[in-house]
């Protein structure tokens, strides 16, 4: 019933690490088609399916358009590095404020693979600086990134933010293979 295979990555991260529990607010960056956003509302319980647990939230944003899910709030056709963007999810998340932000963000490929890798870096170290206005102390942000020579740039820069980092090759993104996640857990806030 998910969206996109891509769905089976975040199951895979998260039955190994535990990043998403019920009551969590979650912002979803590069939502579309939304297979992320539907994961997360399951494990955060943004329905209030169980009532047993507290009730989380997901909001998730895209460039594109992202159809409707239930227990989700969608900001489509928006861009994550545009400026303004960053009021927008400040007014939608509970309290402004996330616990966990998840990016699976990818650029319009160029097929040159060096400018490429550097257009999800720079994604990723834009998004890492929106984290400094909306992610909850020891908070955490997972996050994709096609391997190149910025690589270690980002990661040292979560280092700098994040008491623990750690690289993540799913089993299921296997065949994209120069594709990572960095996993950044504890931010030290400011
Ligand atoms: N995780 C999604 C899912 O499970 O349905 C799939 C995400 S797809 C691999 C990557 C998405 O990143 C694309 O939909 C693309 O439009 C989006 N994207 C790329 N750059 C973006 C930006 N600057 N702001 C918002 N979304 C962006």
């Amino acid at each position: 019933h998910y969206r996109c295979r891509s769905a089976f990555k975040l199951l895979e991260i998260d039955d190994k690490l535990h990043i998403l529990r019920p009551g969590l607010s979650v912002l979803d960056c590069g939502a579309a088609p939304g297979a992320w956003s539907q994961v997360a509302v399951e494990r955060v319980n943004a329905l209030g399916t169980d009532p047993a647990v507290p009730t989380g939230f997901v909001l998730g944003v895209d460039l594109l358009r992202i159809s409707p899910l239930e227990g989700a709030v969608f900001l489509s056709k928006t861009d994550i590095a545009d400026p303004s963007t960053l009021r927008t999810i400040q007014s939608l998340l509970p309290a402004g404020k996330a616990d966990v932000i998840l990016s699976d963000m990818a650029p319009n490929a160029t097929g040159i693979k060096e400018l490429d890798h550097q257009k999800v870096i720079n994604l990723c170290l834009g998004l890492l600086n929106l984290s400094q206005s909306i992610l909850k102390p020891k908070g955490t942000m997972l996050c994709k990134f096609w391997d190149g020579s910025e690589a270690r740039l980002l990661q040292n820069r979560l280092k700098e933010q994040f008491q623990d980092v750690r690289t993540i090759k799913p089993q299921a993104s296997r065949k994209e293979s120069a594709e990572s996640y960095y996993l950044a857990r504890l931010y030290k806030g400011k």
